[in-house]
């Protein structure tokens, strides 16, 4: 069996039309526009792409980018000002800072600070709690960490269109990170499913993996997970995302690769997530979807299903 590729590029970009719609109609009927506030401190080669992309990204769906570019040297009590006056500003619905911000900043302080209606990282323990408490919907639900919320979405709409739904599957999470996978483990609860979750302590990992209805990896070790350790039939989830040395590309140039070995569990599972191309334009995607949510629930506007 040869795995149906789980196209994640397509998938976000049709959330990313429907939030887009969305916005659209929201401005035309209360005359408002959701808003969204990065914060970047420092120089950081990666984060500056990864902010450039969101504010691209926001624009794109009829929101307000707002941008602020701290040196790398702000102190903490500086960049704590900047997030309290963001949470004061009723034009910022969402806030992110951009991680990882450097040494002199405590990173929980700056979750800690930041008003969980406008935290669309969903990284506030008021969030993380709501989601342990399945408390998702609704004005006081949880915002939901972006890549986890997107994972789980690839996994649904695959399963749907097959005609089926996440109900009673096996799902196993290789990860307990308040970033993946934790969040990850909860959203799959809330779908129904028997989640086991799965670490770098885990006994006879390979054997646990096997059991997998949905198998979602989010380790951080390239291709760690083998073929022979995915069920027959699985849908395959591959968060991780890992850079790798490509001689083959030439000197000194390196490629993508995600926690799962892609060619051989593709052999296997029914459903698999390429790295680059699969999660990845979901987080971006799920931003948004979580910001348009903050947007509503300040409002009272009614939040439309995208
Ligand atoms: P993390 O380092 O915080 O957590 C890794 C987890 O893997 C830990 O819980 C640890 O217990 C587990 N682990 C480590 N070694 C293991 C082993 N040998 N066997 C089993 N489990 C093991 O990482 P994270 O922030 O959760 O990110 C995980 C991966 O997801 C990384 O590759 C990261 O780059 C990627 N990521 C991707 C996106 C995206 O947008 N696609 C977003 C966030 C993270």
């Amino acid at each position: 069996m040869t795995a149906q590729k789980i196209d994640g590029k397509d998938i976000a970009a049709a959330l990313r039309g429907r939030i887009g719609t969305a916005v659209a109609a929201l401005q035309k009927q209360h005359g408002k526009t959701p808003g969204l506030a990065v914060v970047l401190v420092g120089e950081d080669a990666a984060s500056q792409v990864y902010v450039k992309n969101k504010g691209i990204a926001t624009k794109e769906a009829g929101m307000t980018s707002l941008e602020f570019r701290l040196p790398e040297d702000t102190p903490e009590a500086e960049l704590l000002d900047k997030v309290r006056a963001l949470n004061a500003d009723p034009a910022v619905n969402g806030i992110l800072v951009q991680f990882p911000v450097p040494d002199q900043i405590s990173q929980q302080k700056i979750i800690d600070t930041i008003d969980p209606s406008k935290d669309v990282d969903g990284l506030n323990p008021a969030n993380a709690g709501r989601l342990v408490s399945g408390l998702i919907d609704g004005k006081k639900g949880a915002l939901t960490p972006c890549t986890p919320l997107g994972s789980v979405i690839l996994a649904k709409e695959t399963l749907a269109k097959k005609g089926g739904d996440l109900t009673g599957k096996h799902a196993v999470v290789i990860g307990r990170s308040n970033l993946v996978g934790k969040p990850v483990a909860q959203l799959l609860l809330n779908e129904n499913c028997t989640v086991t979750m799965a670490h770098s302590r885990t006994v006879d990992l390979p054997a646990v993996c096997r059991q997998a209805d949905i198998l979602v990896a989010a380790v951080g070790i390239p291709e760690m997970v083998r073929g022979d350790w995915v069920k027959p039939g699985a849908c395959v989830i591959d968060v991780g995302i890992n850079r790798i040395d490509a001689p083959e590309k030439g000197e000194g140039k390196i490629r993508l690769v995600g926690d799962v070995a892609y060619a051989e569990a593709a052999e296997i599972a029914a459903h698999i997530t390429p790295v680059p191309g699969g999660v990845g334009p979901m987080t971006i995607a799920c931003l948004l979807r979580n910001t348009l949510t903050a947007f509503c629930r300040q409002n009272g506007f009614e939040e439309p299903e995208v």
